[in-house]
């Protein structure tokens, strides 16, 4: 039931120019699952003219109908979520549930722009002298050109196309060519809900020929992009060549700090179940859990057991809890990561291995006596992997929580509202969640700091990034 993806252009589905196609492969059985059309030069050139119509058309449409629009695109995300939900995890491979709960949450995050857009509001600046009004305009940017990953194939795409098109840019949006269909749900249902022809292309293909060919372009007055550090300072430095606006979400290393005083059930029970989410595939996924020694090894014990209680398996069987890894590379950097680690002298509390021979499944795993000289205390895992690092003191900790150049996300555990507040000051982050998980809503700010990037997804943040300030000052006749 898995369907052949197409690219789509000036409000139409159509196959690249050359005919290619990409194959998309199923990562729970290794097999191939269709394609995906694979845009070259031609197809982008057709996508570039049409992104600078379609800007011209819907930068001119009403905030008010630009809402409606996009509340009925968010109406028909949910009421396509069993179809979505099972494209997505048949090409990432996360279990049904969690595609479902990805695509509520997509929904949700278009409404949230929805509303935004009827609040991109200017101001008015008391002037120095009589009948004169200065004005404070806000103004879309333009034509955007984003691009994202296969990690979260609806939630990456539906905050940068909403925050665009609620701001009244137009978008050329690369999907992930990994997990091409779910994301062309999502430009389905934006179609299907009224968006005029232009206002949005969806474009697959070789994702460095298509940046180094829209980043550049003169129609393209914005880039966005989500992926590793690495891949976006390359992006970032071309944008700054050509003076485009850019939203970096980049790679993260989170530290998960449990103080002594931390209630240790909750920590260990919500911490642990965050780190397997998504097979750990995720930007702000818990990473360097740093526990204090007194509680450390009941700490480890308690995040152990929920660690193997975890059932790897297809993400179709309502009985996982987690998929196989998104792609073959996610197990070999996890083979290497763990080798690299155990030559080191680290010890494996749990898992460590591939799961047999077929599709990318891999054991939710938990390294102990780490040291700064391994790669995975430096490099981000994206993938099922917990480090447990004890730490004496206060200060002790800030320091490793702040020793690496990533700043996304961090996590904290304690009982005492000074210690709360104190982490939350010192760590060097663009988002701290203390004594739960609570990141992500499209309502708060989402994006991180050094090299994690800089602008945000979320909040009211999100769509000013596609807003321009114009000042107009004005005399009476
Ligand atoms: P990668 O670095 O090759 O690619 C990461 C993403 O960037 C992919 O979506 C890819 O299509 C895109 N990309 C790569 N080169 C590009 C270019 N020149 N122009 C435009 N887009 C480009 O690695 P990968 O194996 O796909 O993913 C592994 C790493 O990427 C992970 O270790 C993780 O650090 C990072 N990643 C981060 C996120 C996130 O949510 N921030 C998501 C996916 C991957």
């Amino acid at each position: 039931m898995y369907a052949n993806v197409s690219l789509f252009i000036d409000g139409a589905w159509t196959e690249a120019a050359s005919g290619r196609t990409l194959t998309v492969m199923n990562p729970a059985t290794g097999e191939p699952l269709g394609t995906v059309a694979h845009a070259e030069r031609p197809d982008l050139d057709r996508a570039l003219a049409a992104a600078e119509k379609g800007f011209a058309v819907w930068k001119k449409v009403s905030a008010y109908e630009r809402s409606k629009i996009m509340r009925k695109a968010a109406g028909l995300i949910r009421e396509r979520v069993d179809l979505i939900a099972t494209f997505m995890t048949q090409e990432q491979g996360k279990p049904l549930v969690e595609a479902k709960g990805e695509l509520m949450a997509g929904a949700d995050v278009i409404e949230w722009f929805a509303e935004e857009a009827r609040r991109a509001y200017g101001r008015v600046i008391p002037a120095r002298a009589e009948g004169v009004y200065q004005l404070v305009i806000k103004e879309p940017v333009g034509p955007v050109a984003a691009f994202t990953p296969w990690n979260f194939p609806i939630n990456q795409a539906v905050r940068k196309i909403s925050a665009a098109l609620a701001a009244g840019c137009s978008v050329i949006l690369k999907g992930p060519e990994e997990t091409p269909a779910s994301c062309a749900e999502l430009v389905r249902a934006y179609a299907d809900a009224g968006l005029p022809p232009g206002a949005v292309q969806l474009v697959y293909g070789i994702p460095a020929e298509i940046s180094e060919y829209l980043i550049p372009h003169p129609v393209i007055r914005k880039m966005s992009f989500t992926g590793s550090t690495a891949v976006g300072k390359q992006l970032a430095a071309l944008a700054g060549l050509h003076m485009k606006r850019v939203t970096m979400e980049l790679g993260g290393h989170a530290p998960a700090i449990v103080f002594d005083d931390a209630d240790i059930d909750v920590a260990s029970k919500i911490l642990a179940t965050n780190k397997f989410r998504n097979a750990g595939q995720v930007c702000v996924s818990p990473t360097r859990f740093l526990v204090q020694e007194s509680v450390y090894e009941n700490f480890v014990d308690k995040f152990v057991k929920v660690a193997e209680a975890v059932k790897v398996g297809d993400g179709l069987d309502p009985s996982s809890t987690m998929g196989p890894l998104a792609n073959p590379r996610r197990v070999t950097a996890m083979e290497g990561f763990i080798a690299d680690a155990v030559t080191k002298g680290a010890t494996v509390k749990t898992g460590g291995k591939r799961i047999g021979n077929k599709g990318n499944f891999f054991e939710p795993t938990v390294l102990a006596d780490l040291t700064l000289d391994m790669r995975v205390m430096n490099e981000e895992p994206f993938g099922p992997l917990a480090l447990m690092v004890p730490f004496k003191h206060f200060d002790d900790v800030v320091q490793e929580a702040n020793r690496l150049p990533y700043g996304l996300a961090a996590y904290a555990y304690t009982r005492s509202a000074k210690t709360a507040n104190a982490i939350a000051a010192a760590v060097e982050s663009g988002m701290m969640s203390i004594n739960h998980h609570g990141l992500a809503l499209p309502e708060v700010p989402f994006g991180g700091i050094k090299d994690s990037g800089y602008g945000s997804e979320g909040g009211l943040e999100a769509i000013e990034a596609y807003l321009n300030t114009k000042f107009v000052t004005q005399a009476g006749l």
